[in-house]
């Protein structure tokens, strides 16, 4: 039977989004015995993986941390390569289901809508674009930061006759071989677009507006026997990850760059950057991100390694000013292949923004602040995404009263972990403002999915159908967010969107409120307030 306003399902548990986060809810509810449900915007599994098909999409985090830490799921589960291309990690999901057989809880090209608190019921009201109603307990939103790609108000943007493509939404049968394409952006997917397709279009421009510190990322083929071999350590690992700062198994290094000779630094460096990946900034020398000095030191060995590879002094000075234009790792940085080389191509330009802004677009391009028009027959828009409250534009959450949460979170967001809200009963999200930004997806993931199973369990467990965050404990949560923003080098100077500690330091603070009983919520029943009256 159709489930419709008149005649909702009623569920223990509805979870909105089928990445990591939304699985990972899923596997955890079903094991205990509760009813649950994934809705899903998208026809498959992977969540913005599922969707991220421009050329060259590709995981920056090593595979052994990028995955579920669920036994049956890595146990039969080996990568081909340190990290993964888009492709390899849908083939990953396709697995998980495989494995869990989770599809059948999910509801796909299932786009909610509104979801609204009934404050009678204790029950949500989750409404589809296509008018599927559900009235789960316990609402989870797992969509991610990502999920509205954001287009900047370019003035006559329509008037281009061209091709003009989002990398959020790249049309698989687009062909840029021979064509002039612009890239606009060079932040994640720029890098990843502007390297896969550098060698092979007629000609390219990038316009930047700020440098991407783009680290080698040193991919590597991976053989099956030595990941098996690894195995028998991954409980260990997935453990470790949570002690750790940015949610792999490595920590910084128990030195300040301060206390050592230029000799020791310059050998050190050298051997993360040959490590790769992420490990500059992760492995890097405690103060690198309290102490200005030393964070201008790494700065100026990562620029040099730039300028070595980069043949053009002013290419060198666009891609890597003299002067830092922000602190090292202050920005996610990029994990790069071959980046800094397409920049030596002769048929390729970069257009500092900060010197030569966008104008306007024209039927045939772009027209620059010099009076310049440039002509391309694909503009590529890397400018990414409504991050922070921006996910929340699509989904109407509502409290009782018929409050959005983004008019609650109008004058400063606020929230309890970066996970709940007070007004908003039994409603978690996930990966979402205030929630840790530079760390491993999927470590963050579970550390918050854990949490709220747990919270979820306890209310269960002691007949409680409402949990409520109360406003005190939101009170304190944000300030301790605009704290750590103080004093941190990456201090923003609007609201900070995230929690800026370590991850360790976040996955503490969870456990801590749990292990005191759930302090900072009220736990209440449907049948006790009633009896109260
Ligand atoms: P992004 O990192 O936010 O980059 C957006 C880029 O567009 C920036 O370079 C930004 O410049 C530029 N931009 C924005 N507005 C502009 C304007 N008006 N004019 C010119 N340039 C403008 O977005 P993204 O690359 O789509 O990545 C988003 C997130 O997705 C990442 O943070 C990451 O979490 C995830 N991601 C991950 C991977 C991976 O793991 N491999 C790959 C892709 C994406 P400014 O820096 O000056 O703002």
């Amino acid at each position: 039977m159709p489930q419709t306003a008149q005649n909702p399902e009623e569920l223990d548990v509805v979870i909105v989004g089928a990445g990591y986060s939304g699985i990972h809810q899923l596997y955890h509810y079903r094991k205990q015995g509760y009813s649950v449900r994934i809705l899903e915007a998208e026809s498959e599994l992977g969540g913005a993986w599922w969707w991220t098909r421009y050329p060259g999409a590709r995981v920056d985090s090593e595979s052994p941390f990028y995955q579920l830490s669920i036994e049956e799921v890595w146990k039969d589960w080996v990568w081909t390569e340190r990290f993964p291309c888009r492709d390899e990690v849908c083939e990953y999901y396709q697995h998980v289901d495989r494995t869990l057989g989770i599809k059948k809880n999910i509801r796909f090209n299932s786009r909610v809508v509104s979801a609204k608190f009934n404050d009678s019921l204790d029950r949500w009201v989750i409404t589809t674009q296509d008018g599927f109603v559900i009235h789960p307990r316990f609402f989870i939103l797992a969509i991610g930061a990502a999920s509205k790609p954001y287009t900047p108000p370019f003035a006559d943007f329509t008037s281009f006759k061209g091709t003009c493509v989002h990398t959020a939404s790249w049309p698989e049968e687009l062909v840029v071989k021979g064509k002039r394409v612009a890239v606009i952006g060079t932040g994640a997917s720029g890098v990843q677009v502007i390297q896969s397709i550098g060698p092979e279009v007629a000609h390219l421009t990038v316009f930047q507006r700020t440098p991407n510190y783009a680290l080698a990322m040193q991919q590597q083929k991976l053989d099956k026997e030595s990941q098996q071999k690894s195995k028998r350590l991954f409980p260990d690992m997935f453990r470790r990850c949570r002690q750790t700062p940015n949610g792999y198994s490595f920590d910084r290094y128990p030195k300040s760059l301060q206390a050592t000779t230029p000799e020791e630094r310059v050998l050190f460096f050298e051997d993360l950057w040959v490590a790769g990946g992420w490990r500059f900034v992760t492995n890097n020398y405690m103060d690198i991100f309290s102490d200005r000095k030393a964070n201008d030191e790494a700065y100026a060995f990562w620029r040099n390694k730039v300028c070595e590879r980069v043949h053009n002094p002013e290419m060198q000075e666009k891609l890597a000013p003299t002067k830092p234009p922000y602190p090292f790792g202050s920005k996610r940085p990029s994990l790069e292949i071959g980046y800094y080389d397409v920049f030596n191509q002769p048929n390729v330009d970069l257009i500092d923004l900060n010197k030569c802004e966008i104008s306007k677009f024209t039927p045939s391009g772009i027209q620059t602040a010099d009076g310049v028009e440039h002509v391309f027959d694909i503009i590529v828009l890397a400018t990414g995404f409504h991050t922070f409250t921006g996910p929340y534009t699509e989904v109407q959450v509502q409290a009782a009263d018929g409050t959005n949460i983004l008019e609650k979170w109008a004058n400063g967001v606020y929230s309890n972990l970066g996970m709940t809200v007070h007004g908003f009963p039994n409603f978690f999200y996930m990966y979402g403002p205030q929630s840790p930004g530079a760390c491993n997806g999927p470590t963050c993931s579970e550390v918050q999915s854990d949490w709220i199973v747990g919270c979820v369990s306890h209310a269960m467990n002691h007949g409680s159908t409402r949990v409520e965050a109360t406003r005190q404990a939101e009170i304190e949560y944000r300030h301790l967010i605009l704290e750590l923003n103080e004093r941190s080098l990456a201090k923003s100077t609007s609201e900070p969107t995230n929690f800026k500690g370590d991850l360790a330091q976040y996955a503490r603070l969870c456990a801590e409120v749990a292990d005191k009983g759930y302090h900072g919520f009220v736990y209440s029943s449907e049948v006790g307030r009633r009896a109260r009256l």
